[in-house]
């Protein structure tokens, strides 16, 4: 069956297809980088992160590009306001390239933390200001954009398409336009491609003058055209970035090449506190770091960030953080114990277990193939496990089960890693067989005695029909 996604700009779930077969061209919205992200921001990436990983299950080669913006933006998305990139570089007395130079370092040393795929290239907005001016001038020239002074504005009304990604309308923008509308637009919804500011600290010269910096969109339509050409498959960003940004990257885009810019727009929802968005500018936002003090481990927080559906807001709270971690600890016995009734080759394998695992494979397929639908592939894995521990699976249905585990842990990534270093379970191997043979000669004071050598150590063992089980905690 194919994959079918959510697209924003229909409103509908339909199959997937690639433009070229067996390749897909997925550019994601990357941070401004004027702080750290946020584990709201991660929300946005991770998503797009399992996006990618189940278009490679699938079979297809992911092209996948993801700015990092460090030119600043306006705070104001309507072109006014503070410069966040700028007023970061004032508070901390720094050159703006050095603010985003950090924070750029950060942000991918984050990602590696949290276990997400390298993009095929992480272009910086700095760096494809060439890029960004040749649309420019294509969108003056056919008459989509106007200079007003040293800035160039692009006109919405020349976009007869504008507004229908976010379903605004461009007479409804007119009429909620502030008091103080910018009287140089000739429209309050037209957005800035070119700004003109000799106090902004990050500027270069160009015709429209020596101190310009280009706008925000204009900077993702540039940098997806250059790494991936003039149409991409996927688009993907977090909820916020429907409206201004995607619907001017798809108005300046669009009019420059005269085709279709993306076929697929897909947008996670928020990761919420109490309710609201987490925001850096809100104060509420956790990073990595702070999660991590608290105990969790990097995979706990991934999977927290995950386990919901990308289109349902998931709110954060410590307490999701402990079923994230609960969850995973479950799997990882199971990991164990399947090794480890593997490992111990029953004299007669049982052969039952076979349907719960086809079963658990094929459910787990295709609700991953349903638009991302993690909550019904973990209810999956959940009722796997569950099978497994009522009915012992050993022999080939507990490698099955056990190659299912390694699937999910390559699209999810959130298995505890195989240890390197296994003396540690080789010693309590040993334990084991003396105690069994303990047991064999009916020596119960030894064996009992090892059995509570363990037991302190916090393994406990459970005798089966397949052999004796370990696990610790
Ligand atoms: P920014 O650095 O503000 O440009 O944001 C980078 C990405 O993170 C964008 O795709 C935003 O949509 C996304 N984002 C920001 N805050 C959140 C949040 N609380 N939850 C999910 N995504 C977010
Ligand atoms: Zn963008």
């Amino acid at each position: 069956m194919a994959i079918q996604l959510y697209n924003t700009f229909t409103r509908s779930k339909a199959a997937f297809n690639s433009i070229e077969e067996g390749v897909v061209r997925m550019y994601t919205c990357g941070p401004t980088v004027y702080a750290r992200p946020h584990i709201g921001n991660f929300r946005a990436f991770l998503f797009a992160d399992l996006l990618r990983r189940w278009l490679e299950y699938r079979g297809y080669e992911v092209r996948h590009v993801m700015n990092i913006t460090d030119v600043g933006h306006l705070v104001d998305d309507a072109d006014e306001g503070e410069d966040k990139l700028d007023a970061q570089a004032r508070r901390e007395k720094l050159d703006p390239f050095q603010i985003s130079a950090r924070y750029a370092a950060e942000y991918l040393a984050d990602r590696k933390t949290l276990g997400m795929l390298d993009a095929m290239v992480n272009p910086k907005a700095t760096e494809h200001i060439p890029e960004m001016l040749e649309i420019i001038r294509g969108l003056l020239a056919s008459g989509h954009a106007y200079a007003v002074g040293g800035d160039v504005y692009f006109d919405v009304q020349s976009f007869p398409g504008y507004g229908q990604l976010s379903g605004n309308k461009v007479d409804d923008l007119e009429a909620g336009a502030r008091v103080e509308v910018n009287t140089d637009k000739r429209h309050p919804a037209d957005f800035a491609l070119w700004k003109s500011d000799a106090a902004h600290l990050m500027k270069w010269e160009s015709e429209f003058g020596p101190d310009g910096f280009p706008g925000w969109h204009v900077e993702c339509s540039a940098m997806a055209r250059k790494h991936l050409g003039d149409q991409i498959d996927i688009h993907t960003g977090g909820e916020d970035n429907i409206f201004p940004h995607h619907e001017c990257e798809i108005a300046q885009t669009e009019a420059f090449t005269g085709e279709q810019f993306a076929r697929y727009w897909m947008h996670a929802k928020f990761l919420q506190v109490d309710g609201g968005k987490m925001g850096k500018s809100l104060g509420n936002a956790y990073t990595i770091d702070e999660v991590m003090e608290r105990g969790f481990e990097a995979r706990h927080l991934r999977f927290a960030l995950l386990r919901g559906h990308y289109r349902s807001p998931l709110n954060f709270t410590w307490a999701v953080m402990g079923e994230a971690k609960a969850f995973l600890e479950n799997l990882d016995r199971m990991v164990d114990d399947l090794d480890r009734v593997i490992a111990a080759e029953a004299a007669e394998p049982l052969e039952h277990g076979f349907d719960s695992v086809r079963t658990a494979r094929a459910e787990f397929e295709a609700a991953l193939d349903d638009d991302l639908s993690v909550p019904r592939a973990l209810a999956a894995m959940s009722t796997l496990r569950n099978d497994f521990v009522a009915q012992a699976f050993s022999g080939e249905p507990a490698q099955a089960a056990l190659n299912l585990m390694r699937d999910f842990d390559r699209v999810f990534g959130v298995l505890r890693p195989a240890s390197t270093d296994d003396s540690g379970d080789a010693r309590i191997e040993e334990l084991i067989a003396a105690r069994n043979a303990a047991r064999a000669s009916k020596q119960w004071a030894e064996s009992d005695r090892i059995r509570d050598e363990l037991l302190a150590e916090g393994i406990t063992l459970e005798d089966s029909a397949s052999g004796t089980i370990w696990r610790r905690g």
